[in-house]
């Protein structure tokens, strides 16, 4: 039986119609959401990511500030810009597109953002905060997972979660939401000792390596739920792919996101969500 697929680009749509509304009765009140993207050198991958970002609040009604700078500023400098925007009150998220130029240090870029603005999740206040059960802003790729797994009400309680990666803003976090919504999780990376003996126990199986067709169709169990996180460009035909074969993994899974079309779309609409609860944190603030 052919899995269902679960169509990021569709969900998004739909959440970024409910943005785009939101944002018109916030700006009624006063109140337009703002977000500063921040972006250092001229990597084509990054760029086009930005883009999209900035294309995205635009269609929402957010306010989006492109700042890009040289591959040469040096640090102090990106963190003055930081500072600025900290202190801005028509900017309530900051985002400073990754990687950064090796000169930079990322993590005293991303500790500089003030975490109340941090609408990206890196912050490692946000991360505790997170991992604490606290209000925090979640990091956006985890948080548009777990939207994306209760849209189709896949319930999530008691089974277990297998996640394949363990880096800072995917793996990790995404464990941990899962955790929260009362999973039992088990994370693989690259030293996990028989990989296909864990994969074929998950009921929910995130594959977050970043390698092309990593996963095959054996890998997987009948009926499982198949979050593919992976982005990977074929050099042979410029085709994108994500980390599990798809064509092998849709025969096998109940469900199944796309590479294209489905985590990434709700990655940038997590962003545009974040932003907003940030302006609305902020305009709760100036009550008080
Ligand atoms: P990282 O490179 O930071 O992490 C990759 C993880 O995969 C590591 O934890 C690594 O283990 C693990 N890994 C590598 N090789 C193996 C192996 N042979 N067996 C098991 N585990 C392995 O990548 P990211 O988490 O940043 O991204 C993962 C993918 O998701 C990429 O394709 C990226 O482009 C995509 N992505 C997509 C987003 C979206 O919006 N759709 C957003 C963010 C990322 P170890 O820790 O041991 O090295």
């Amino acid at each position: 039986m052919a899995a269902e697929i679960i169509s990021g680009k569709e969900l998004a749509q739909t959440k970024r119609n409910e943005i785009a509304l939101e944002v018109q009765k916030l700006s009624q009140e006063g109140i337009v959401p703002g977000l500063a993207v921040l972006l250092v050198g001229n990597d084509p991958a990054s760029r086009s990511y930005v883009k999209g970002k900035d294309k995205a609040c635009k269609e929402t009604g957010i306010h989006s500030l492109m700042l890009e700078y040289p591959e040469t500023i040096t640090e102090e400098f990106l963190l003055g810009e930081i500072d600025r925007l900290n202190q801005d009150p028509s900017i309530h998220g900051i985002l400073v597109q990754l990687p950064l130029p090796n000169s930079i240090n990322e993590t005293a870029v991303i500790e500089s953002i003030s975490p109340e603005k941090d609408v990206d999740g890196f912050h490692p206040i946000n991360i505790g905060r997170m991992m604490t059960g606290q209000d925090a802003f979640l990091p956006c790729t985890p948080f548009g997972i777990i939207e994306m797994v209760k849209s189709k009400q896949i319930s999530i309680e008691g089974k277990h979660v297998v996640v394949v990666g363990r880096s800072n803003i995917v793996g990790k976090p995404v464990g941990q939401l899962f955790l929260k919504e009362n999973a039992t999780v088990t994370y693989c990376h690259s030293r996990t000792a028989n990989l296909k003996e864990m994969t074929l126990q998950a009921d929910i199986l995130v594959a977050a390596v970043g390698k092309a067709n990593f996963l095959p169709g054996d890998y997987i169990k009948e009926g499982a739920v198949v979050i593919d996180v992976g982005v990977n460009r074929l050099e042979s035909t410029g085709k994108l792919v994500g980390d599990v074969v798809f064509e092998e993994a849709k025969e096998k899974a109940s469900y199944i996101t796309p590479v294209p079309g489905g985590v990434g779309p709700m990655t940038i609409t997590m962003l545009l969500h974040n932003t907003v609860q940030s302006a609305k944190n902020f305009a709760l603030l100036s009550r008080k």
